[in-house]
C-alpha cells in the first residue's frame, strides 16, 4: 500500500481502535484517518523521569507522576453512581484514586498491595488529595519502558477519559501508525524551502513532536511545523489577493472634484492630522490605480476614522458613484448618519439613513432615489445587505466596526454593483499587527497613529466596590464643575437576565445618591424601545441629563464631548479592549477626563493585570498586544464573531508572531515571482493549499 493510502485510512482499522472509539475519535476530536490522528500534536510535555512525593503535591501542579504503594480498594454507591476509590501511600503520604467507569476490572487488574506508577491531575475533594481516573501502571513496566522522559500530552475530553483514551493511549496509536509506515512521510514542503530555511523534515517534525527525545529536537519539529502551518496561511492570503487584483477591474476615481475641494476648503471644521492625511493619500492612490480596494483601516478610538471614511465618501461622489456606509448597531448607525450631515451642512449632497426601524414609506422612497441615482450617501445597519436595496452606481463602501459582520455580509454589500466597490473596513480598536496580517491577511493596512492634538490623556483609576461613596463623591463633584457621566454595566450573553438585574439594582442606587430635581439620569440598554432609546440619549447629548447609566450598547462610537467621566462597573468582567473601546467614549471634549473602573475585591490575577494595564496607558495597539498575550488570540474581539478563519493546529497568533511576519515574507517574495504556483519546484504549494483549503467558496474573493 502507498503511503497516502495508508494515511487516508479510516482510523477504525488501526490496531487498539476499533469502531467504538473510531466514532469517538471523530466526534470529540475530529480525527477520522490516520493523518488526521498523526497531526494532532501533544499540546504539552511532561518530564516523565521527575516523581512526586505525595507532601509535595499542591494545586498549581498540573499533572503529576507518582510512585508508591496501591494499599486498598473500597467501593461505594451503586447503579450508575457506583464509585471505585483506592487509598495510594508513599513514605509521606497517601490519596485517594478514583473511577467512576471501569470499577469492574481494575481491581483484578492491578491488584491491591503492590507497587505502582501513577499518573494524573491532583484535586481537593473532601479534604484530601484525589486523582480522578489516573494512568496507572506496575513497577515492572517502568523500568522497561524505554521512551523518552518527554511524554506527550494531548487535549482530551471527558468522554474520551472515561473510555480510557488517555495521552498515552493517542501516543501509542501515533507511534503504531509510525511503525506501519514503509517510508517516510511525503514532505509537504519543496525541498528548497525546506533546506533554505534549515526546517526539519516533515517525517522527522511529526516523529518528534509525539516522541521527542531531547527538548532540542522538540524544538526543531515544533519550529518546522509552525513554519508549514503559518506559511501556508500566508501563502493562500497572498495569493488570494494577487488572484483579486489581477481578476476584477477596479473602477477608477481619477478627477478630484467640486465636492472634496469645497469641503475641504469650507466644511472641515479642524485640520486634518498628519496620520489622517496620509490615509487619504493612500486610499486615493488605491482607488485611481484600476484595481479594487481592499483596505484594513486601523486606528485608535478618537483617532478620527469617520472623517477620513467620509472624504474617501466624497471622492467617489465626485467621480459618480454613490457610497454607503455600514455600522452594526442602530445607535451607531444613527450617530455616523448625523455626524456626517453636519459634516457636509449645506453641501449638495443627499444623505440617508435605512435601519430595521426605517418606516415603510421612507424606506420606498430611499429604494427609488437609490435607483434613480440622486441618492449620494447610505448610511444604515445590516438592512443595507437587504436584497431589496440596489444601487444605481455604488463604488465605495464603508464597514465600520467591522469585526461584527461575517464576511457573507461583507460579501453581500460587495455584490451590489457589477464592478465591485471599493471597500473600506475600520476595525473598533486596533487589533496586533500579527493578528491583522492572519485575520484580514489579504487587505491593505492603513493605520492612523496619531490622535487629533489637543486630547487629554484620560485618567484611569481602580477601585473596589467597598469605595463606591468616594467614587460617587467624586462624580458629583465633575458635575458640579458641569460635566457628564457615564455609569455602564456589563451585559454577558449567557447571564443576560442576571445583568439586567444587576443593572436595575444598579440604577436604584444611584437614583438614591443623585436624587431629583437636583439630578436627571438617562437610561439606555438593548431591551428598550428604539424610541425611548433615543428620546434617553438625546436628553443626555443635549447635557439635559448629568448621569447615563447603560449597558455596553454605549460601547460603540458614541460621541459626546461633554461627558468626560466613565464608571465601568464590574469592570473585571470585561476585556481589554472593550474597557479600553468603553474609555474611548470620553476625552473628546476639552475637559480632564476620567475612567473609572469599579471591581468586587476578589478579583482573579489576569483581571487585576487588566486593570492594571488601563490604568497605565491610554494607547490602543500597546493594549492590544497585551491583550493578546493575556488571553491569546481565541478570545480577542474580532475573532468570536466571525471565528478564526483558520483552525490552527500548533502554531499560535499570540505567541508566534515572528514566525508570522517570517513566513509572510517568504510567501510574499514567492507570489511575487511565481503567482499562480505553477513552476515545478512550487507546484506542491498549490497541491497543498487546495488540500488545506478546499472548495474556495464563493466567497474567496471577498474580504
Ligand atoms: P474613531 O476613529 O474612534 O471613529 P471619530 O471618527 O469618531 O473617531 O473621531 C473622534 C472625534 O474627533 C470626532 O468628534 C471627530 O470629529 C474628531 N476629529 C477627527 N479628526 C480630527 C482632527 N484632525 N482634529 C480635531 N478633531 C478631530
Ligand atoms: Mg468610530
Amino acid at each position: 500500500m502507498k503511503i497516502q493510502d495508508i494515511l487516508d485510512k479510516d482510523i477504525m482499522y488501526l490496531q487498539g481502535v476499533g469502531p467504538k472509539r473510531a466514532e469517538l475519535f471523530r466526534k470529540e476530536l475530529g480525527i477520522s484517518t490516520y493523518r488526521d490522528l498523526l497531526n494532532y500534536y501533544p499540546y504539552k510535555y511532561v518530564d516523565r523521569s521527575k516523581f512526586y512525593k505525595v507532601s509535595e503535591i499542591d494545586s498549581e501542579l498540573p499533572v503529576i507522576q507518582m510512585k508508591g504503594t496501591l494499599t486498598e480498594y473500597i467501593m461505594e454507591g451503586h447503579g450508575k453512581g457506583r464509585r471505585l476509590t483506592a487509598i495510594f501511600s508513599d513514605d509521606t503520604g497517601s490519596l485517594r484514586l478514583v473511577w467512576f467507569k471501569g470499577v469492574k476490572w481494575i481491581p483484578g487488574t492491578y491488584p491491591a498491595g503492590k507497587d505502582y506508577v501513577i499518573f494524573g491531575k491532583p484535586n481537593v475533594f473532601g479534604g484530601t488529595w484525589n486523582i480522578i481516573h489516573p494512568e496507572i501502571e506496575s513497577v515492572e513496566k517502568l523500568t522497561v519502558r524505554k521512551s523518552s522522559s518527554l511524554q506527550a500530552q494531548y487535549s482530551l475530553t471527558e468522554a474520551l477519559r472515561n473510555n480510557f483514551v488517555t495521552s498515552r493511549v493517542i501516543n501509542k496509536l501515533a507511534g503504531t501508525i509510525l511503525s506501519q509506515l514503509p517510508g517516510d512521510l511525503p514532505e509537504t514542503l519543496p525541498g528548497y524551502l525546506v533546506e533554505k530555511y534549515r526546517l526539519a523534515s516533515l517525517n522527522n517534525a511529526v516523529a518528534r513532536i509525539h516522541f521527542p527525545d531531547s527538548l532540542k529536537e522538540l524544538e526543531q519539529a515544533k519550529y518546522r511545523l509552525k513554519f508549514e502551518e503559518l506559511f501556508y496561511i500566508q501563502l493562500k492570503l497572498l495569493r488570494q489577493k494577487s488572484l483579486r487584483n489581477k481578476k476584477i477591474k477596479g473602477i477608477i476615481f481619477e478627477r478630484v472634484g467640486d465636492n472634496l475641494n469645497t469641503f475641504y476648503k469650507k466644511h472641515l471644521p479642524f485640520a486634518l492630522t498628519d496620520a489622517q492625511k496620509r490615509v487619504i493619500k493612500e486610499m486615493r492612490r488605491d482607488m485611481g490605480s484600476g484595481h479594487q480596494m481592499n483596505r484594513l483601516l486601523q486606528g485608535d478610538v478618537g483617532s478620527g476614522k469617520t472623517i477620513v471614511a467620509l472624504m474617501c465618501i466624497l471622492i467617489a461622489i465626485d467621480n459618480g458613484y454613490q457610497s454607503c456606509l455600514m455600522a452594526p448597531t442602530e445607535i451607531l448607525a444613527t450617530q455616523h448618519y448625523n455626524s456626517i450631515k453636519s459634516f457636509l451642512g449645506d453641501m449638495n449632497i443627499k444623505t440617508k439613513l435605512l435601519t430595521g426601524s426605517t418606516k415603510k414609506k421612507e424606506r420606498d422612497e430611499i429604494e427609488k432615489s437609490l435607483l434613480d441615482g440622486s441618492l449620494n450617501i447610505l448610511v444604515g445597519t445590516h438592512a443595507l445587505i437587504e436584497d431589496n436595496v440596489v444601487f444605481k452606481k455604488l463604488g465605495f463602501v464603508v464597514i465600520d466596526e467591522q469585526h461584527r459582520f461575517g464576511v457573507a455580509q461583507r460579501g453581500k454589500l460587495w455584490q451590489k454593483s457589477l464592478t465591485p466597490p471599493h471597500m473600506l473596513v475600520m476595525t473598533a480598536t486596533p487589533i496586533p499587527r500579527t493578528l491583522a496580517m492572519t485575520l484580514y491577511g489579504d487587505l491593505d493596512v492603513s493605520v492612523i497613529n496619531q490622535l487629533p492634538p489637543g486630547r487629554k490623556k484620560i485618567i484611569t483609576m481602580h477601585y473596589f466596590d467597598s469605595s463606591r461613596d468616594a467614587v460617587y463623591g467624586f462624580m458629583r463633584k465633575q458635575i458640579k464643575m458641569g460635566s457628564q457621566v457615564y455609569v455602564v454595566y456589563p451585559l454577558i450573553r449567557e447571564s443576560e437576565k442576571m445583568d439586567y438585574k444587576a443593572l436595575e439594582e444598579g440604577l436604584e442606587i444611584i437614583e438614591s445618591y443623585f436624587p431629583p430635581p437636583q439630578y436627571a439620569i438617562s437610561v439606555v440598554h438593548g431591551k428598550m424601545p428604539v424610541k425611548n432609546k433615543e428620546v434617553s440619549m438625546d436628553l443626555f447629548k443635549k447635557n439635559q441629563t448629568h448621569i447615563m447609566v447603560a449597558t455596553t450598547v454605549i460601547e460603540v462610537g458614541v460621541d459626546i464631548p461633554n461627558a468626560s467621566v466613565m464608571v465601568i462597573e464590574s469592570a473585571e468582567r470585561f476585556g481589554l479592549s472593550q474597557l479600553h473601546q468603553l474609555r474611548g467614549r470620553v476625552g473628546r471634549g476639552a475637559d480632564q477626563s476620567y475612567c473609572i473602573l469599579l471591581s468586587s475585591q476578589k478579583i482573579s490575577k489576569e483581571a487585576a493585570k487588566r486593570m492594571e494595564i488601563m490604568v497605565n496607558t491610554n494607547d490602543g495597539f500597546e493594549i492590544s498586544e497585551a491583550d493578546l498575550q493575556l488571553r491569546g488570540p481565541g478570545d480577542i474581539e474580532g475573532t468570536q464573531q466571525s471565528g478564526m478563519p483558520f483552525e490552527m493546529k500548533i502554531a499560535d497568533l499570540a505567541r508566534d508572531g515572528a514566525i508570522i511576519e517570517y513566513v509572510r515574507k517568504i510567501a510574499a517574495e514567492i507570489i511575487d515571482h511565481d503567482p499562480n504556483l505553477e513552476t515545478d519546484r512550487n507546484r506542491i504549494l498549490m497541491n497543498q493549499i487546495n488540500r488545506l483549503f478546499p472548495a474556495d467558496r464563493s466567497w474567496s474573493l471577498i474580504s
